[in-house]
């Protein structure tokens, strides 16, 4: 049994993480401020004793003692993320000095979930870990993307100069249960649309591509990258190869959830990456991953966790 900090853990993928955690038996400790976790995503196993919560930003110093540690804190849609884009790019950096400063003490294992955005709009398709990216420093995305790519930075200097014992997971575009209806992200937005009968927003002309991976299979992936030998840091790619464009998801979800939504078009947001698709050759050979979840499959779960969510709010 392990003592195991996960940030972020009130989040999305953060309260699967931790309900995974849980069932392997560890003992589970949850840092989250709330921004955009819920009480609800923790419910299921907020009385297990192994699992304890604390309302604290990452920002800050935290004092705790424990073996191995996730670090998920930060908004991850677009929405949430530029809202307050100088907290984004703080809790990215300072939250990951301040993580990283912890496992220094506590000599403990540490996992960054960074993001395909650190390849910005890229000009390399699919995107291998070898490929520096294309960003840009002063747009509405950068305070994610830039901040993202500083925290890898700060892990990989804690590892050279600290020793560090550091594993980095570029994750691609992920959904399941428990997606904020309201972050705007792609997933949810088109379910909650289609299952209300309004009008599902396709931005631009809805050309452009995602990957997107089912959370299972994500969740899967950390763990497993965190089990890896010392000797291997990632940066690694975690994600779904397989690639939609925007319009055929939408076409797909107005489909399975029988809705009589129709299409309408929109602005593309500035800085939109036109295409993504992750290479994860290395996952497969460093971890022995692959995602297993077909986006047909994932899909239907996510839709049936947004029905009930809409009959018991
Ligand atoms: P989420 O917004 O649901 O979860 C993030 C969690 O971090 C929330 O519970 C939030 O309250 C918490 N948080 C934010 N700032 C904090 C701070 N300063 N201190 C403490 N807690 C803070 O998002 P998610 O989709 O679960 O993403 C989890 C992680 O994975 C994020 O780091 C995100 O950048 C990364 N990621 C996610 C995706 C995806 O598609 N879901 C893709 C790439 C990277
Ligand atoms: N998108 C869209 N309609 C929406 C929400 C998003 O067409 O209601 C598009 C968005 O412009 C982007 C893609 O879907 O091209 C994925 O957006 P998301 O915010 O989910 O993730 P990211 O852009 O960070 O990959």
């Amino acid at each position: 049994m392990k003592r195991i900090l996960v940030t972020g853990g009130a989040g999305f993928l953060g309260s699967h993480l931790c309900e995974k955690l849980l069932r392997e038996g560890h003992e589970v400790l949850c840092v989250d401020n709330f921004y955009t976790g819920r009480r609800s995503n923790i419910l299921n196993f907020i009385k297990n004793p192994l699992f304890e919560v604390l309302r604290h930003d990452i920002c800050f110093p935290l004092y705790v003692e424990v073996d191995e540690i996730y670090n998920l804190a930060c908004p991850a849609s677009p929405i949430h993320y530029q809202f307050d884009p100088v907290q984004t790019t703080k809790t990215s950096v300072h939250g990951s000095i301040n993580v990283l400063g912890l496992a220094k003490r506590v000599k403990a294992k540490i996992l960054q979930a960074s993001t395909s955005e650190v390849y910005g709009d890229p000009e390399i398709h699919p995107q291998p870990e070898s490929y520096w990216g294309n960003v840009n420093p002063v747009g509405f995305r950068s305070c994610y993307d830039e901040g993202k790519r500083c925290a890898e930075t700060l892990f990989f200097d804690y590892h050279r100069q600290h020793k560090l014992r550091i594993k980095v997971a570029r994750i691609f575009n992920t959904y399941g249960p428990r997606m904020h209806p309201d972050d705007g992200r792609v997933v949810s937005n088109f379910i909650v649309q289609a299952l209300k009968g309004k009008p599902i927003t396709v931005y631009g002309d809805g050309s452009q591509t995602r990957s997107f991976c089912y959370m299972d299979d994500m969740i899967d992936g950390f763990v497993k990258l965190m089990g890896t030998p010392d000797n291997f840091t990632g940066p690694v790619n975690l994600g779904n190869p397989d690639e939609f464009s925007i319009l055929e998801l939408a076409s797909k979800i107005i489909e399975l959830t029988g809705s009589k939504s129709k299409i309408i078009y929109k602005p593309l947001p500035q800085d939109d990456p036109t295409q993504r698709k992750p290479d994860i050759k290395l996952a497969g050979k460093a971890l022995k991953w692959r995602p297993k979840v077909k986006l047909e499959d994932g899909l239907k779960e996510t839709i049936n966790y947004f029905r009930k969510l809409k009959a018991d709010p």
